[in-house]
């Protein structure tokens, strides 16, 4: 099979992946072998690639927003699953099932966790594996393209609506307006709250109108009324302040992202104080995953996907890191 490898994390434009033939992947025990149809492109991807994650498998193959196809099941695996499912896998591959976070309903804090395309090969591939238990059921009316985001943005932007507690009807201030932003806006939406957008770049402030946000700005600008949440979808620790400063007495500002650059020194006056909170959105378990799919499936959510082949991962990638996608890229594999 065709797949693409980070050989040596380094910056985008110095080509840290490879693209080569390998052999077909085995299902192991418990396992499910799934032919890719499409991969989304998350800026977890762009992490590794870059090495702003540490290597948790030499040459491993990104993607975790798998759409695809069973194709094979290891023997003696207890499933539901047959032959010719269409099936999705996304980022959180398996946890211990044992350990106090796992069995109080926190397998996302998991010690033992693992992680598509981090530690075992992803969907930036014809082919890969997967645990069968940890493979979600797609909801129908939906393209591969489209599906494929919703595996992780979908997934943790819907966690981080979660996480945030935004009230019924209440204001919510979305900083970044990328993949997952633009799903979670929707959800958000949804629900009736009223949501205000601060990013960079016209395109993702007009995607934003476009999809019913009250207001759209600059990343850094201030909202025009104060927020009840808040979540920051870009990867940048500076603006962590003017998100609290833009929260109103009691606010929470959920950070969705796996990585951040740092955070400067905080006024607990300015930022925290009047019960304002700041916290961390950590993967997610299996039950957000089925919540949130069931959520796509009773409503219509609108994905904008700017599709690329699977051989041109790097340029996706590369599109990726200079703010040029506009909504959530995905490769088409077959
Ligand atoms: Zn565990
Ligand atoms: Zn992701």
């Amino acid at each position: 099979m065709r797949a693409w490898r980070v050989r040596t994390p380094a910056p985008i434009d110095r080509g840290p992946l490879e693209f080569s033939t390998a052999a077909t992947p085995e299902p192991g025990a418990g396992e499910v072998l799934i032919a890719v149809r499409a991969c989304g492109v998350c800026r977890t991807d762009l992490h590794i690639a870059e090495g702003d994650l540490p290597v948790h498998r030499p040459s491993v193959t990104p993607g975790h927003e798998v759409v695809g196809e069973v194709v094979a099941i290891a023997d003696h695996t207890d499933t539901d699953l047959v032959v010719g499912d269409r099936v999705g896998v996304a980022w959180l591959r398996q946890t211990c099932g044992r350990c106090r976070f796992c069995r109080r309903g926190a397998e996302n804090l998991c010690p033992q966790s693992r992680y598509t395309g981090w530690d075992a090969d992803g969907g930036y591939a014809e082919f890969l594996t997967a645990p069968a238990d940890y493979v979600h059921r797609l909801p129908a009316g939906y393209t591969d393209a489209e599906l494929a985001p919703l595996l992780c943005a979908g997934i943790i932007g819907y966690r981080s609506l979660l996480r945030a507690d935004l009230p019924a009807g209440g204001r919510l201030g979305i900083y970044g307006f990328g993949g997952s932003a633009h799903i979670t806006a929707q959800v958000a939406l949804a629900r009736g709250a009223e949501v205000h957008v601060m990013t960079r770049g016209e395109a993702a402030q007009q995607l934003a109108l476009e999809l019913g946000a009250a207001s759209a700005q600059g990343a850094t600008a201030r909202p025009p009324v104060e927020l009840d949440a808040a979540i920051l979808f870009a990867p940048v620790g500076d603006l962590v302040l003017p998100a609290l400063e833009a929260l109103d007495r009691g606010g929470t500002l959920a950070i969705a992202g796996i990585h951040l650059s740092d955070i400067p020194v905080l006024n607990y006056q300015r930022h925290l104080f009047q019960e304002r909170q700041v916290r961390s959105v950590a993967s997610n378990t299996r039950a957000d995953a089925r919540e949130f799919l069931a959520f796509a499936g009773t409503h219509r959510i609108q994905v904008t996907t700017p599709i690329y082949p699977l051989d041109q991962a790097d340029r996706a990638l590369g599109d990726l890191a200079a703010g040029r996608i506009s909504g959530a890229a995905v490769l088409h594999v077959s």
